[in-house]
């Protein structure tokens, strides 16, 4: 009997309305594993009433600051003790590793600890304004109901990122996780229960984004959106925030380039770009997509890249010797292969890699993939693959390697290796990118934000500051 998982409505397993599921594959066996419900707009409105509810009665906002710091601490706590149910719905979702998926749910639960420790230090201020016989204070008070849009690459992670920050501030929310990965937020979703936050306060709503996510988006007791997910439906979310004047934060897509300098060390400069593109198969916003490599080390470079290329094992998620799994779903893996021809197209060349195979149990695989010979304009070099396929560029000066590393839309992430400090800070300054790795790739944590420029969003999630993206500020003026 595949198993079937319910929406959480008002602290309670909702059946969808229209008593619709849509089948959710594991990509593994490329067969269905467990069903999730195929909510209607129905359903968005009842989650969207009971969340309004909790937040008009107050019934989080208004319990004392320590308390809810205490609940949010708990919430951590079921996380980590969970994290190998939580990571196993993930692996069984998505097909990334369960090593992998292990230590992602592990991080997530100091997301909850870090801003629970926030919750009872949310101030206002006195200003001291030139208006005698006026006192001029401030009120820092939560949004109201945050709707919240996750992407099926990491979504108990994703969803942190959001939800920690906006219940510290006492914000109720909705959560519409991916079709393709709602079982693992939909198990956390338990976890918030048995923590004991107050019904209403965490809703779930699953679906198809095309039948759900606009009356989610355009309803009128929305105050804000939090979304990650591709540029396309991110475009739509904004419209959708904007008609209503209401705030959004967009974490979107990237091209991210890793940036090797003939000084570098080059062992752990190839160990760092094959991790930043080959990890979870590329299917992270993050992935390091293209290689701009110094001419004089080209050669070499990309011969110590195919020799790792070819010693990442591709197999079954579940099995710890595993470095990468199938890739997620068939939409997917049909994208990157249309990317790879497209790529060869326009005059790129493979120096590994390009193929594809059926795994044991029928998943789908795509080798790591090496293209050289790839100019800016290329389209390998411009659009985002979500998939193990590298673009190679050289340079032969620090300006042309900054010119390549900005001639993208995208703003997302960028490392630079090199054994020069003032270069590493110089191109630290001069590449538009959210976060810029030097000698490392892909940290991220809690306290430091993390965003993109331009196509890759607008906003930053993590970080104390980012507590004040939930909440309003109201200046209160007193004739005394
Ligand atoms: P997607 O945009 O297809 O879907 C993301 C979410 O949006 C899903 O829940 C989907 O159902 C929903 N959605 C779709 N259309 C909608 C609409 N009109 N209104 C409201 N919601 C709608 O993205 P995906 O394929 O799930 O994820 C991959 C993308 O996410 C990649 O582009 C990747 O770079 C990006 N991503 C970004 C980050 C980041 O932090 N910057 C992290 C992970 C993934």
């Amino acid at each position: 009997m595949t198993p079937r998982y319910e929406n959480l409505i008002d602290g309670q397993d909702c059946p969808p309305a229209q008593g619709a599921y849509l089948d959710t594959e594991n990509p593994w066996t490329a067969r269905a594993w467990a069903q999730i419900p195929r909510s209607t707009p129905e359903d968005v409105e009842r989650a969207v009433a009971a969340a309004a509810r909790a937040f008009g009665s107050a019934a989080w906002s208004g319990i004392s600051a320590t308390r809810r710091a205490a609940l949010m601490r708990k919430l951590g706590d079921l996380v980590e003790a969970n994290a190998p149910e939580l990571a196993l719905a993930e692996t069984r979702d998505n097909g990334k590793t369960y090593t992998e998926m292990l230590r992602q749910m592990q991080n997530t639960a100091e997301w909850y600890r870090y801003f629970g420790g926030l919750c009872d230090k949310i101030e206002g201020r006195v200003i001291p304004v030139e208006a005698p016989g006026h006192l001029n204070y401030t009120l820092r008070e939560p949004l109201g109901v945050i709707a919240m849009i996750v992407p099926w690459n990491s979504p108990v992670r994703l969803l942190a990122w959001k939800l920690a920050p906006a219940l510290a501030a006492g914000n109720t929310c909705v959560i519409k996780p991916s079709e393709h990965a709602s079982t693992s937020i939909l198990t956390f979703a338990r976890l918030v229960r048995e923590a004991g936050f107050p019904d209403g306060v965490v809703n779930v709503v699953c679906g198809l984004g095309a039948e759900i996510g606009p009356a989610l988006t355009d309803h009128p007791e929305v105050a804000k959106i939090a979304f990650t997910g591709g540029v396309g439906s991110g475009t739509a979310v904004y419209v959708a925030a904007a008609r209503r004047m209401r705030p959004a934060t967009l974490e979107l897509g990237g091209k991210s380039p890793n940036i090797v300098f003939a000084d570098a060390d080059l062992d752990a400069a190839a160990m760092g770009v094959a991790g930043g593109i080959f990890a979870s198969g590329g299917q992270s916003c993050v992935a390091g997509s293209r290689l701009l490599v110094a001419d004089t080390i080209h050669d070499a470079f990309v011969e110590r890249l195919t020799a790792i290329a070819s010693r990442i094992r591709l197999g079954d998620p579940m099995d710890a010797a595993t470095h990468v799994g199938p890739v997620a779903n068939r939409p997917q893996f049909e994208q990157i292969m249309r990317m790879i021809a497209m790529a060869r197209e326009d005059g790129a060349t493979l120096a590994c890699g390009g193929d594809s195979f059926t795994g044991p149990e029928g998943g789908l695989f795509v080798r790591p993939t090496i293209c050289t010979g790839v100019s800016a304009d290329m389209r390998i070099a411009q659009q985002e693959v979500f998939g193990p396929v590298l673009a190679v560029l050289r340079f032969s000066t620090e300006e042309e390697a900054v010119a390549l590393a900005n001639s993208t839309r995208f703003g997302l992430g960028a490392g630079i290796w090199t054994g020069d400090v003032g270069r590493a800070h110089r191109m630290a300054a001069r590449v538009r990118s959210g976060t810029v790795w030097v000698n490392t790739y892909r940290m991220t944590s809690q306290s430091s934000p993390f965003g993109g420029y331009d196509l890759s969003g607008v906003g930053r999630e993590g970080g104390q500051a980012m507590i004040d993206g939930y909440l309003q500020t109201k200046s209160v003026w007193v004739n005394t």
